[in-house]
């Protein structure tokens, strides 16, 4: 394998300022409380260490990022040791097992990004990636060929899925899994993620990603998505969380019949007047005033939400939206979320989780150093 013999410092030194840092060490000695030592007995903060190691330096197996540590004794001098390929698989199969640690540990590094950078997480774009699975979803060998066994098949948590050719996306099928995330618009960082087997629905996933940032601490103020989810029912979900929903409108029978236009009268269209977040309901006004009354409330739905779609506010953070899909290239280009290189959807969690955690604790280091907005 090509390496470089000496590892870049940049990495370098972010790896021991994350190894060191308040929400990574708290995970470190919470598994070491757990009084589990891998075989044949490596630190767990090495371990660790490997983790972030693998995606600082966006390596996709196991075995390619034991071999980089072993080439370079100034990683060693970082992790203390050189672990084995397979004290790493040990040690992912027990992070599994003490998932509810790992969880805690991005809890931690989401609040206290929130606390350095106070926007963060305030407007978020709310989308789903495709992740195709390590595995063949084909049933067939060849075409006209034998039925593959389950065996070969390789994946049973893999389904087909159907990317939207809504926005900049090309539509098709894929076989494997979705990446549904919010990423906050103006750090472009991931807020909350989920993933699940690629036939799920994506709209399913706005509640629970918002609710997950609440859980946070953050108080997501705005969500933008693509026409995917334009559907009565996530509107509601985003107002019962009191989060703006900024999304297109698909050509319904109603929009058609211009249900969703301002109200009008003899001098005109009405014009927007603000919006009352309490009484869920838009102000529109006579564009002169001489209609009795020269204004009424519009209840918010999907045709009429509390941030109309004629706003340049609404133009402005619908724009943004497109943070989401950079993040997602980042990911998977930049950090190693793809390709996938484990089956199951346990673990194809578990890749996700460490990858968007190495991809936060950065940004996190970086802010406390330098603030973002500076
Ligand atoms: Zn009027």
């Amino acid at each position: 394998m090509d390496v470089p013999k000496v590892a870049p410092r940049s990495a370098l030194s972010e790896l021991s300022s994350l190894l060191d840092s308040p929400e990574i060490t708290a995970l470190v000695t919470e598994l070491e409380e757990t009084r589990w030592t891998g075989r044949p007995g490596y630190p767990i903060r090495a371990m660790v260490g490997m983790a972030l190691v693998k995606s600082l330096y966006a390596i996709p197996t196991w075995s390619r990022t034991a071999r980089l540590v072993a080439e370079h004794p100034t990683l060693q001098a970082t992790l203390g040791c050189c672990p084995s390929v397979y004290a790493c698989y040990r040690f992912t199969e027990k992070l599994r097992t003490f998932k509810p640690m790992l969880d805690a540990c991005v809890a931690r590094v989401v609040g206290s990004l929130a606390e350095a950078e106070p926007e963060y997480g305030r407007d978020v774009a709310i989308d789903a990636s495709d992740m195709p699975a390590y595995a063949n979803g084909q049933r067939f060998v060849s075409k006209g060929g034998r039925e593959r066994s389950d065996d070969e098949f390789s994946d049973p948590d893999a389904s087909w899925g159907h990317r939207s050719a809504v926005s900049t996306r090309k539509g098709g099928g894929f076989y494997g899994y979705r990446l549904h995330a919010s990423v906050c618009v103006e750090t472009g960082l991931p807020v909350a993620w989920q993933v699940e087997t690629a036939s799920t629905n994506e709209s399913m996933f706005t509640a629970p990603l918002i609710d997950t940032a609440r859980a946070h601490g953050l108080a997501v103020e705005t969500a933008s998505m693509d026409k995917g989810y334009d559907l009565e029912r996530v509107y509601s979900e985003c107002s019962e969380r009191s989060c703006q929903p900024i999304i297109p409108l698909r050509q319904t029978q109603r929009v058609k019949n211009g249900e969703h236009k301002p109200p009008t009268c003899e001098h005109g269209e009405w014009r927007f007047a603000g919006s009352d977040y309490n009484r869920n309901a838009a102000k529109w006004r006579c564009p002169t005033g001489e209609c009795k009354p020269a204004s009424r409330w519009v209840k918010a739905d999907r045709l009429h939400p509390l941030i109309p779609r004629e706003t340049l506010r609404w133009r402005g953070l619908y724009r943004k939206r497109a943070s989401v899909e950079r993040e997602f290239g980042r990911l998977k280009h930049e950090w190693a979320l793809s390709p996938l290189r484990v089956r199951g959807i346990e673990r194809v969690r578990l890749h996700a989780d460490l990858t968007i955690l190495a991809k936060l604790a950065c940004a996190l280091a970086r802010a406390r150093a330098v603030p973002l907005a500076a």
